[in-house]
This record gives structure tokens, C-alpha cells and sequence, in this order.
């Protein structure tokens, strides 16, 4: 039976506020990539409609050409029935030939009216793309900035994670390996905390009811002493007040 004093103890608590620690910040840094992620898709959604955008204003452009080119096809159209109506015989040829040369100018107006809308849009959508770029920059600077922040935060978890390694070693180092090595194992089989304080008969570890026979031994001798319900290392902590 492993005998274990009051010093022996408290060791094997430091180590376990270590890994606690420890734990606590590396949780953080793995959070960190997650928030990286999340402003490189802010950025995205901006990029993204500037580009929906753009492709508004190339549509609004190629109906505009395809105005220009109607408009170009019908004055031709409208100059040769001009021509026509010089050499017309009668009076009938006469009246066709203007009524022909009106239509024509009815559609181009038309046209004309369309390509004037398609230039507002576009100057409309202009506008935006200009507001969305003027907010985008605002956002990407704010964002490299939260972002340079988190870099150095996550660097100094790093660093303090690596010191706490350095702790944990140096003190475990000091213990009974037969006990360092019990610890261990106990924390492997438990998947975490090795250790656990004992208040009014109940193991903080899992909560349950100690028998009061070991509850007794716990607080009388100085036997190294388990939960019989989670296996962790127990110790008896008075509770205060
Ligand atoms: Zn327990």
C-alpha cells in the first residue's frame, strides 16, 4: 500500500492545475483557425456581391450594344424608305412609305428610352459596387487587425503552454516515481482528472457517495486512497466555514 503525505499531495494537485491550464489554452488557440475562418467569409460575402454586381452592370452593357445595334440597323432601314419616297408613283406608295418610316422611328424611340434605363442601372449599380468596395476595405482593415491580435495571442498560448510543460516536468520530477506513475495511469484510465477532492463523503471527481469506512481511513491515515466509483486518487479537503 502506498503511503502518501499531506506535500505529496499537493504536488499531485499543482500537476493537475497544470494540465488544467493547459487545456484551457489550447482549447483557445484550436478556437483561433475557427475565427480566421469566419473573417476570411466575411471578406468572401463582400467579394462575392461586388462580383453579382459587376455581372448586373455587363448585362446592362450588352443590351445597351445590342440597342446601338438595332438602332443602327432601323436608320438604315429609315434612310432607304426616305430614298424610296422620292421615286414613289403614287399617292398610295406615298402613304406606305411614311407610315413604314414612322414605325420605324416609334421603335427606335422605344430603343432609345430602354438604353437611356439600361445607363441609370448601370450608373445605379455603380454606385453600389462603389459603397460595397468603401465597406469592404473598412471591414478588411478592421478585420487584419482582430486578426493580427488573435496571431499574438494564439503565439503567447503557445509559449505558455510550452512553460506550463516545462513546469509540469520539473515538478513531477521532484515525486515518488511509483506515485508519478500511478498518477498517470489513473489519468489515462479516467481520460483527465486524476485527482479528486473528497467534501462531506462525496467525490468531487464523480460526484458519488463514498463508503464511510474509507471516508473515515481518508481523513485519519495516510494511505494512498481511490474513489471506488471512478478509481480516481481521492484526498480529503475540509470544507471551510
Ligand atoms: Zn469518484
Amino acid at each position: 500500500m502506498l503511503k502518501i503525505t499531506k506535500e505529496q499531495i499537493d504536488v499531485l494537485v499543482k500537476l493537475q492545475d497544470i494540465e488544467i491550464k493547459t487545456e484551457v489554452i489550447k482549447s483557445e488557440i484550436s478556437e483561433v483557425s475557427v475565427k480566421l475562418d469566419k473573417f476570411d467569409n466575411e471578406l468572401k460575402t463582400f467579394e462575392n456581391e461586388i462580383d453579382e454586381e459587376e455581372k448586373v452592370i455587363d448585362a446592362f452593357k450588352q443590351k445597351y450594344r445590342l440597342g446601338e445595334t438595332d438602332l443602327h440597323v432601323n436608320n438604315t432601314k429609315a434612310e432607304k424608305s426616305q430614298e424610296k419616297l422620292k421615286l414613289v408613283k403614287t399617292n398610295k406608295e406615298y402613304q406606305s412609305s411614311l407610315k413604314e418610316i414612322d414605325e420605324i422611328k416609334a421603335i427606335n424611340s422605344k430603343i432609345e428610352d430602354e438604353m437611356l434605363q439600361y445607363l441609370e442601372n448601370i450608373e445605379t449599380s455603380e454606385k453600389n459596387i462603389l459603397k460595397k468596395k468603401e465597406s469592404y476595405s473598412i471591414a478588411a482593415k478592421k478585420l487584419k487587425q482582430e486578426r493580427d491580435i488573435i496571431i499574438k495571442e494564439s503565439e503567447q498560448g503557445r509559449k505558455k503552454v510550452s512553460q506550463l510543460d516545462k513546469e509540469w516536468k520539473t515538478i513531477s520530477n521532484k515525486i515518488d516515481p511509483k506515485l508519478l506513475t500511478k498518477f498517470l495511469v489513473v489519468k489515462e484510465m479516467v481520460s483527465g482528472r486524476a485527482i479528486a477532492t473528497v467534501e462531506d463523503a462525496v467525490c468531487m471527481g464523480c460526484n458519488m457517495q463514498i463508503p464511510p469506512q474509507t471516508y473515515n481511513e481518508l481523513q485519519r491515515t495516510d494511505r494512498l486512497e481511490f474513489c471506488p466509483h471512478c478509481q480516481r486518487i481521492i484526498y480529503w479537503q475540509k470544507i471551510s466555514g
